[in-house]
């Protein structure tokens, strides 16, 4: 895409040639064509709507599911920073910016006597994403939680869209792939705030025994499958530490995968690949590929 293509950003950052590597749990990738990191909601929906037509559009959040392709995202890639990081309760409800971290919204829940959203505490991307994601844990997820969602269309319109219009199903919703979720109102429990704060507490733990936090990794790379287990298929085919390159099937957690260092995207691509021929071998099951990947080989 030729810079003359891009609108200019009406007060936001417009970077062309960004590294994306920095910006993703992988630490890996090559960089988007654009990065455009609107100063507010008006600045967004004027660059999408002076944007042509044909260039294509990705939201990015933490990158904390999702793998970016060695040859870079075309087109452009908007993050969404500070102006979309607002939570704050709402009687019975937590109105959050699309680029708040989901732990916010969890002690922004907490703080406000509200249950039912502490598995948020678990998980590590921006309510954006979550809701893109249709993120859950401990048999919870945004599907269920979620009254409405406001979104950023292509072409620059905002659209509020209740719960069931959002079309979710097991870790994933029916959103257009360029369609730019900005906040998001979720419904809590009234409840003991002392509760709240020690489910949390027991998630953070549980958590920190069971997964890779502290590696470059990008959550649960494969769905669970009707009545079983990722990690489970995955163990029992072998691939617990196999190894591509610099990738590797984390020994903690088999659904993780890590970069132990020097990985490029398609050596981790290529491993969860062999993770899933494996698996089918072995069990007959075809695993859904959780993590997103985007971009060019
Ligand atoms: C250690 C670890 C633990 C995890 N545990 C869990 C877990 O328990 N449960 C779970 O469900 N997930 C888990 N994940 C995965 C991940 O955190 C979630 O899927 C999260 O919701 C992704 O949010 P993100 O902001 O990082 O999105 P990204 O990874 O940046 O993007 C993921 C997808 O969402 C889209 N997206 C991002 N922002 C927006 C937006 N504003 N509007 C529209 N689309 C958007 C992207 O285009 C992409 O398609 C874990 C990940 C890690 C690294």
């Amino acid at each position: 895409m030729t810079p003359a293509r891009v609108p200019p950003a009406v007060a936001g950052r417009v970077t062309a040639n960004a590294p994306l590597a920095p910006l993703v749990w992988f630490k890996t990738g090559g960089p988007a064509e654009t990065l455009f990191e609107p100063a507010d909601l008006d600045d967004l929906c004027a660059y999408l709507a002076a944007l042509p037509g044909d260039v294509p559009v990705l939201p990015l959040g933490l990158g904390s599911n999702l793998i970016v392709r060695d040859g870079g995202v075309p087109g452009v890639t908007v993050r969404l920073g500070k102006a979309f990081a607002d939570v704050r309760a709402d009687g019975e409800t937590i109105v959050a910016g699309a680029g708040a971290p989901g732990i916010a919204v969890a002690a922004a829940a907490r703080d406000a006597g509200l249950g039912g959203l502490e598995f948020l505490r678990g998980i590590p991307g921006t309510v954006g994403g979550a809701v893109r994601m249709n993120a859950g844990a401990y048999g919870r997820d945004i599907a269920g939680c979620l009254v409405e969602a406001t979104v950023v269309r292509r072409n620059g319109t905002r659209v509020t869209l209740r719960a069931r219009e959002v079309g979710f199903d097991y870790r994933r919703s029916g959103l257009p792939v360029d369609a730019i979720v900005v906040s998001a109102r979720i419904r809590g429990m009234v409840t003991d705030r002392r509760a709240v704060a020690h489910e949390m507490d027991r998630i953070a733990a549980e958590r920190e025994a069971s997964q890779p936090l502290r590696q470059r990794t990008g959550g649960s790379t494969f769905a669970n499958p009707p009545g079983d287990k990722a990690w489970r298929l995955i163990d029992a085919a072998g691939c617990r530490g196999l190894r591509r390159g610099g990738a590797q099937v984390s020994e903690k957690h088999t659904n993780f995968l890590i970069n132990t260092g020097d990985a490029t995207s398609a050596d981790i691509e290529g491993l969860g690949e062999e993770v899933r021929a494996r698996v089918k071998a072995h069990s007959g099951i075809d695993l859904r590929w959780e993590i997103v990947r985007v971009g060019r080989a």
